[in-house]
């Protein structure tokens, strides 16, 4: 039999976001009839921007205090480290499988990452955590729950606690998740979540920063760029926290903008639904995907309540150059897979040792071999079981095939020579 005749075309483009529910589009409409899409204004007082209503639903969501609107969970994750008293020079410890604006937003603050391994299974490596934070001197963890993967909280709280390193998540992908019942975002000073198109909650461009921290959030509102209207938010501190550093917090102008918040505002009603579409087609891909030979699942902890918004799973046996292959071959079929392997840093993707302005970016073994062989795939809500089947076909096939090509691999432009060894040791 053709291999191309077993393999279905895939009939959901993974790129494709949700649209708009039709009252965030009301919401929109009428706030441009205003014009008053800047979130500060000389209004009468006791009306509330849908940026501060935003601030106080997240806040309400999880249970923090504080909560300050701003343009990007990468603007969001620079204005925690900064207004948690990181200073320039500093040591930040940083999970090495995240996404580019992490490690960014640390030397934002011109302070120097330290990258941490992390294990098979996408989390962070506790012991090579401790070893870091005793060998560096790092007294915050920006803790990136990348892809959903949340570590295992109890260690990191108890290793943060023991060592005095402040903590900061990175929620992009896990608002509503859990780690033994305790939502993330809860666990350190302060966490940062994400509005942009491909996350939980689609605004286009937005981040929220949450804490309990009067002086951290006083310091993150003044610094985002609120002038002295920081009265106009309503998940603030008191008054004093702001008076005692009048004049003393630069304006870095990273203002959410009330049309972003009121897209997002309407959306925070669904995300319950939405998680649990994305869970069932989850679960459903990682048991087709399991008896797939050669394909190795992400395990996941009893204790973490994870959003399934995407899955990653490894290809052990393959080399780049076939690891390449199965993707395009995936490509042709309509799947389109992300590869965290690739000789280049391509679309969204790319890994620590591409990231050369961080001092030790190519001393992470672990997490290279990992990414090497590491495959994403996202999962829309609109994705259905019958996507899921496509999904596992197209992959089955695609890896018979690329087995099938053997060495022929080796030759393929763009190969990536030292992976190709590593994996066949
Ligand atoms: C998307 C993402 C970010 C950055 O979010 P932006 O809002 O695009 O700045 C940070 N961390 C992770 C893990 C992400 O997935």
């Amino acid at each position: 039999m053709q291999h191309s005749e077993v393999a279905p075309k895939f009939d959901l483009d993974l790129t494709q976001p949700e649209p708009m529910p039709q009252q965030s589009i009301d919401r929109a409409t009428e706030l441009m009839h205003t014009g008053r899409l800047f979130r500060y204004g000389e209004t009468a007082p006791g009306e509330l921007n849908d940026a501060a209503q935003l601030e106080r639903r997240f806040a309400e969501m999880l249970g923090r205090q504080f909560a300050a609107g701003v343009n990007s969970c990468g603007a969001a994750l620079f204005l925690a480290l900064r207004s948690s008293g990181v200073r320039p020079g500093d040591k930040v410890l940083v999970n090495g499988y995240t996404l580019a604006p992490v490690p960014g937003a640390i030397e934002h603050a011109g302070a120097v990452p330290v990258l941490v391994e992390v294990t098979e299974n996408c989390t962070i490596d506790l012991q090579d955590l401790v070893r870091k934070a005793i060998d560096s001197g790092a007294r915050t963890l920006l803790l990136s729950h990348m892809r959903g993967h949340i570590s295992d909280m109890d260690e990191v709280v108890g290793i943060c606690a023991k060592h005095e390193i402040t903590l900061i998540e990175d929620c992009a992908h896990t608002l509503g998740a859990s780690w033994n019942g305790k939502l993330t975002g809860t666990f350190g000073a302060a966490a940062c979540f994400s509005l942009q198109t491909f996350k939980h909650i689609n605004s286009g461009e937005g981040g929220i920063l949450v804490t309990d921290n009067e002086d951290l959030a006083a310091r993150a509102i003044l610094h985002s760029g609120s002038y002295m209207l920081y009265g106009q938010h309503a998940a603030r501190p008191p008054e004093s926290s702001f008076e005692k550093l009048r004049g003393r917090i630069p304006n870095y102008s990273l203002r959410l903008s009330a049309l972003a918040a009121a897209l997002a505002l309407p959306q925070l009603d669904l995300l319950p639904g939405r998680a649990e579409r994305m869970n069932a087609s989850y679960r459903c891909l990682e048991q087709l995907l399991r008896s797939v030979a050669g394909v190795h699942v992400i395990e996941r902890p009893a204790k973490e309540q994870f959003i399934g918004s995407s899955l990653q799973f490894r290809l052990p046996g393959l080399s780049g150059a076939q690891i390449a292959d199965f993707v395009a071959i995936c490509q042709v079929h309509g799947l389109g897979l992300k590869w965290f392997g690739a000789t280049r840093m391509e679309g969204f993707t790319s890994r620590p040792s591409q990231w050369e302005y961080v001092a030790n970016a190519k001393t992470l073994p672990q997490t290279e071999k990992l990414l090497a062989t590491l495959c994403d795939m996202r999962i829309p809500p609109s994705m259905e079981e019958q996507h899921c089947r496509q999904a596992a076909q197209i992959i089955t096939h695609a890896l018979r095939h690329t087995m099938g090509t053997g060495d022929r691999g080796h030759a393929v432009p763009g190969a990536n020579k030292s992976t190709v060894t590593k994996d066949q040791e």
